[in-house]
């Protein structure tokens, strides 16, 4: 029996969502367009929201950077994807807490996400990793309703 550890098991998780990256591509029509780089590494993203009422509708991204910065934002766009605005900015919040190497929460509820966590023995690789999830929250900002 081959031995898997959990940290291949991340490892696979990250690197499949890199081969295979989920909503990537333009989104049209989309109501908010954010453009943001992580110079450190290179890292260029797209990120492109359509909300319908209070809910995050639509997302996806383009861009091209490093396996970390592209796993971690498709990942992100399947996770947060038909979620209110609300459950989007908490999950965000969870992810941040955790690449912070703070109290992580639900796990489960994170999911595949909890193979990000790996990033964090590295530090400069933490700005890849969130590089999409600080987009998101820039998003998600916009996407409040005009009137209440
Ligand atoms: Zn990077």
């Amino acid at each position: 029996m081959v031995r898997v550890s959990l940290e291949d098991l991340y490892k696979e998780v990250i690197l499949d969502h890199y081969r295979t990256p989920r909503n990537k591509g333009r989104l049209d029509p989309h109501d908010v367009l954010l453009e943001r780089n992580n110079p450190l590494c290179g890292d260029e993203i797209e990120l492109f929201l359509k909300f319908e009422g209070d809910d995050l509708q639509g997302i996806s991204f383009d861009g091209k950077g490093c396996s970390i910065s592209l796993a971690s934002t498709s990942m992100m766009t399947e996770k947060v994807q038909g979620l209110s605005l609300e459950d989007a900015r908490q999950v965000t919040e969870s992810i941040k807490r955790m690449m912070a190497g703070e109290e992580e929460g639900d796990m489960n509820e994170l999911g595949d996400l909890v193979s990000l966590k790996g990033v964090v023995k590295y530090p400069v690789r933490i700005k890849c990793a969130l590089l999409g999830w600080n987009t998101l929250l820039e998003g998600l900002e916009e996407g409040k309703p005009a009137s209440t």
